[in-house]
C-alpha cells in the first residue's frame, strides 16, 4: 500500500503515519524527520537544509526528490510506505508521479486532513509543553514565529496538491479535527477498496465484484433518504432488465475494469 497524507504542520499526519505503519506493515518516510537527521549528521544536505528549515521555508525541491528516490528503493519500501511531509510542492508530486511510474508502482490514496488553523498554534503550543514534560529535545522550527511561516509555506506551496490528486481520482479527505481514532477510523474506510483482496470469480455465474472505487468516490456520503433509495433501485432494475436483454442479445453492458473475452484473447497475427 503507498499512501500520502496531507496536511499543514500539526495536522496530526506523523500520528496517522505511526497508526497505518503498525496496521498495515508499510514504513513512513517522513522527509522532515530525514533532514533533521541529515541536519544532525552534519552531511552536506543537512548543512544546505538547515538554515532554510529554522526560517520555516522548504528546502529545495531537488535536494527532497533525491532523498525520497534513495529512499523508496530501500528493501523495506518494498511492501509500501506512508509518505508524511513529501511531496510538498507541484514539482515534487510530478517527480513522484515519475519515479513511481518508472518503477511500476502506484498510489493507492492522497488522504488530506482537514483542520482549522488557528487551533493549529494550540496543537503545536501543546506539543512543545508535552516534550518539555518529557525533557525532550524542542524542535527548532516549533515556535510561534516559524509556525506563521510553516504554515504559510503550507497555503502557497503545498495546498494546490489537493487539485493535483483530485483530479487524478485519489484524494480522499478527513476531518483531522476529530479525535485521533475517529481520523483513523476516517482513513481506514478510504483505504479499504484499496487493500480488500477481490472475490474470486466463479465459473459459470455472474461475478459479484465490483471494480474497486475511487477513493475520491468511497469518501463521498451516501444519500440516505428514501425516496433517492426507491429512485436507485428503480434504476438499478432498468439497467438489470437491460443487460438481461443485452445478454440475450449477445453483447451485454460492460462493467468497467471487467476483462471481455477479446481482452484476454492473444491476437494471431494472420490467424484468426
Ligand atoms: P511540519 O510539522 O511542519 O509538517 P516536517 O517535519 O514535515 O514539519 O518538516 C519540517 C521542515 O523540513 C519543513 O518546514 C521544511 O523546511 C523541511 N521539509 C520537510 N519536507 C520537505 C519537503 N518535502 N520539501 C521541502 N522542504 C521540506
Amino acid at each position: 500500500m503507498r499512501v500520502i497524507l496531507l496536511g499543514p504542520p500539526g495536522a496530526g499526519k506523523g500520528t496517522q503515519a505511526q497508526g497505518l505503519i503498525a496496521k498495515h506493515g508499510i514504513v513512513q518516510l517522513s522527509t522532515g524527520d530525514m533532514l533533521r537527521t541529515a541536519v544532525a549528521a552534519g552531511t552536506p544536505v543537512g548543512l544546505r537544509a538547515k538554515s532554510i528549515m529554522e526560517r520555516g521555508e522548504l528546502v529545495p525541491d531537488d535536494v527532497v526528490v533525491a532523498i525520497i528516490a534513495d529512499r523508496i528503493d530501500q528493501p523495506d519500501a518494498k511492501r509500501g510506505f506512508v509518505l508524511d511531509g513529501f511531496p510538498r510542492t507541484v514539482p515534487q508530486a510530478e517527480a513522484l508521479d515519475r519515479l513511481l511510474g518508472e518503477r511500476g508502482l502506484k498510489l493507492d490514496a492522497v488522504i488530506e486532513l482537514k483542520v482549522d488553523e488557528g487551533i493549529l498554534l494550540q496543537r503545536i503550543e501543546k506539543r512543545i509543553a508535552d516534550m518539555t514534560a518529557r525533557g525532550e529535545k524542542i524542535r527548532s522550527d516549533d515556535n510561534p514565529e516559524v509556525l506563521k511561516g510553516r504554515l504559510f509555506a503550507y497555503r502557497e506551496q503545498t495546498a494546490p496538491l489537493v487539485g493535483h490528486y483530485a483530479s487524478k481520482g485519489l484524494l480522499g479527505r478527513v476531518d483531522g479535527m476529530a479525535a485521533v481514532d475517529d481520523v483513523s477510523a476516517q482513513i481506514s474506510r478510504i483505504l479499504a477498496p484499496a487493500k480488500a483482496p477481490r472475490a474470486p470469480r466463479k465459473a459459470g455465474r455472474k461475478s459479484t465484484a465490483k471494480a474497486a472505487p475511487k477513493a475520491a468516490a468511497m469518501a463521498a456520503p451516501k444519500s440516505k433518504s428514501r425516496a433517492g433509495r426507491r429512485r436507485k433501485s428503480k434504476a438499478a432494475m432498468a439497467v438489470k432488465r437491460t443487460a438481461r436483454k443485452g445478454a440475450r442479445a449477445g453483447h451485454g453492458p460492460r462493467r468497467p475494469g471487467a476483462k471481455t473475452s477479446q481482452d484476454s484473447a492473444k491476437t494471431v497475427p494472420g490467424g484468426g
